[in-house]
């Protein structure tokens, strides 16, 4: 090792310019949630069920979705609609109940490329913090759309933004 070296002044230097100049520089981080990125419109984030037109679900508990998830984390009952529930649910049969483990998904989209009813999307909304693992169980109360507050997934319908040939 030479003087130089030894005394690691040059080094101590070398580093003391990198710092500085990254003070100059535009930072990469964005200070959330005072600041939020915009969010692509196929962002892959928290599901919804949605209702048709006429405010029916149009899910048919078919299946699909939980055979096609890779992480294994959607379960349903099936049930079939009684007369005088035309209104509530589109086809004869719906899932009664219906649940996402939001610990277990990997929001691959899966789910969404399977229904064949256009039924399940993935949407920009977050799945926020709980303190309890079991409220990440979303249920219906939690996945099906209101009437009041709906959510629009006319981009992810637009399969352009798949990749084309
Ligand atoms: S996004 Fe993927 S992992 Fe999550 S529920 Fe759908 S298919 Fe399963
Ligand atoms: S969300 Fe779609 S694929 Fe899944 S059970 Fe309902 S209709 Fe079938």
């Amino acid at each position: 090792m030479t003087l130089k070296e030894k005394i690691y002044l040059p080094a101590v230097l070398g580093g003391m310019k990198i710092t500085f100049s990254h003070f100059f520089k535009k930072p990469v981080t964005t200070s959330y949630p005072e600041k939020k990125r915009e969010f692509s419109p196929v962002y892959r984030g928290r599901h919804v069920l949605k209702r048709d037109d006429e405010g029916r679900e149009r899910c048919t508990a078919c299946g699909l979705c939980a055979l096609a998830c890779p992480a294994e984390a959607i379960t349903m009952v099936a049930a079939e609609r009684k007369r005088g529930e035309e209104h509530l649910y589109r086809e004869e049969k719906y899932a009664e109940n219906y649940e996402i483990n939001m610990l277990r998904c990997i929001f691959c989209g899966m789910c969404e490329e399977a229904c064949p009813k256009e039924a399940i999307f993935l949407t920009d909304r977050l799945v926020m913090p709980e303190h309890l693992r079991k409220e990440f169980i979303y249920k219906k109360d939690k996945l099906v759309e209101s009437m009041d507050n709906r959510i629009d997934v006319s981009q992810r319908q637009i399969k352009k933004y798949t990749v084309e040939k």
